[in-house]
């Protein structure tokens, strides 16, 4: 398993013990140097309710890099649980902005497959 994998497998673990009742699971993964600095999973489907950064946050990117003070240079792992029906595959405009912001220097997002994840695209933002 490469390293990408694994890292992708520790952001599905995050997306599959959420408890909360999604549509849609995700889990996300920062880490910079090797080294994982945050976890998060999704909170909600939508950034319908958000107004300020970072407490209002609810996608599983945008979590996890408000739980950092300086995500800024930090590789992103973002892994869809799979649902069986369709979910968008790539980090809404919302948690774009913020990638871009933290000038985040590389962004894997990957899906959960019956045998285990699969790099559904991999980007320089
Ligand atoms: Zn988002």
């Amino acid at each position: 398993m490469s390293r990408h994998q694994r890292l992708a497998n520790q952001a599905l673990r995050v997306a599959l013990t959420n408890i909360e009742d999604l549509r849609y699971k995700f889990g996300a993964v920062l880490v910079r140097k090797g080294k994982v600095l945050a976890k998060a999973s999704n909170t909600s489907k939508t950034h319908t309710i958000v107004v300020n950064y970072p407490r209002q946050s609810l996608h599983a990117e945008s979590n996890a890099l408000s739980k950092i003070d300086d995500p800024t240079g930090c590789t992103l792992y973002i892994v869809r649980a799979r649902s069986g029906k369709f979910a968008p595959s790539r980090p809404c405009p919302f948690c774009r902005k913020l990638i871009a912001k933290f000038k985040i220097d590389k962004v894997y997002f990957f899906e959960e497959t019956p045998t285990g994840v699969r790099l559904v695209s991999e980007r320089l933002i």
